[in-house]
């Protein structure tokens, strides 16, 4: 039934889609095309249910591990990256190896390298269990000097050799104020510490989260589209919260929305990850529109974006 009542949509911009998951799904696509299906692809390509039910469609098949894959097949590497272990292990069953590692998550693999070539004692910020953080150690799987933190006690805490250089990367797609937080503390503690600005991180992640904040305040309930798996889809959802969104979801599609939940609401903030098709957002405003009979919908942009990486 439609309500009378007028709405707002308050929509994010940047949202969606970055420049290293269509680089990804371009790669998948691609693949297919030139090879044929079956194209085996490591892990989930990137974290969103409807990317990859669409390129299952297509003839991908999504493995967990090399061992899945019968001999001489093509593999894709997913955005998220691996460590030395799962290149070497491909190379061994004569895979043909297409990597879709995301330049920006190649670089904090190159900068771990850098540090370990050097003796430093590494501190990695991040969720041990991610993929991406699974495969950033596996660039140095030999290394003892590691540290793994994911919170500002871990930090206060953390035990490094006297004398020794210290150095930081970290996870791609974390809430950039909570790292900021982490690496201020290690900064204290380290003063001499190296590694990159949280700005200079991800600009999706950066720009994703900025935009988010400015909308939250405004918004009676911010919904982000995205999935569940999706470290940068959470961290918007947590992001919202964190900057006095009153409610905050983090939905794969519209059909997740309880809308009998929603009567006191005027104005609703819509983001979406990083991983997330845009026709999520498209379908979820036609929703509003099917819905209520007056809409209000306003962009609120806090940057334009226009990096591609090459395939
Ligand atoms: S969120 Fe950032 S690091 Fe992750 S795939 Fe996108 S551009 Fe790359």
């Amino acid at each position: 039934m439609t309500r009378t009542k007028e709405i707002k949509l308050l929509l994010a911009e940047p949202r969606g889609f970055c420049a290293g998951v269509r680089r990804a799904i371009n790669i998948v696509e691609n693949a297919l095309q030139k090879y044929g299906p079956p194209i085996y692809v490591r892990h989930e390509i990137v974290h969103n249910k409807h990317v990859i039910e669409e390129l299952k469609n297509k003839g991908a098949v999504f493995v967990e591990g090399i061992e899945e894959i019968p001999e001489s097949s093509v593999v894709i590497l997913s955005a998220h990256g691996v460590g030395l272990d799962v290149i070497k292990q491909a190379k061994e069953k004569h895979l043909t190896i297409i990597d879709a590692t995301c330049p920006l998550v190649e670089k904090v693999h190159r900068q771990i390298q850098k540090y370990a070539a050097q003796n430093f004692e590494i501190i990695v910020i991040g969720k041990s269990s991610h993929p991406e953080i699974i495969g950033t150690l596996g660039q140095i799987p030999d290394y003892k000097r590691i540290h793994v933190i994911n919170s500002i006690q871990e930090a206060e805490k953390i035990q490094i050799s006297a004398n020794v250089p210290v150095g930081f990367v970290t996870q791609t797609t974390l809430s950039v104020d909570d790292t900021q937080e982490i690496i201020n503390v290690l900064k204290t503690r380290f003063p001499e510490i190296e590694g990159l600005q949280t700005k200079d991180i991800c600009y999706a992640t950066t720009n994703r989260q900025n935009a988010i904040k400015k909308i939250a305040p405004l918004s009676d309930c911010v919904f982000v589209l995205g999935s569940k798996n999706s470290s940068n889809s959470k961290q918007l959802r947590d992001v919202a919260l964190k900057n006095n969104a009153p409610q905050a979801y983090l939905i794969d599609d519209v059909t997740e929305i309880d809308w009998n939940t929603l009567d006191t609401c005027h104005t609703f903030g819509i983001s979406a990850g990083a991983s997330a098709p845009e026709y999520l957002v498209e379908e979820l405003i036609d929703e509003f529109k099917s819905r209520y009979h007056k809409i209000n919908i306003q962009d609120v942009i806090i940057a334009k974006e226009n990096i591609n990486f090459r395939l």
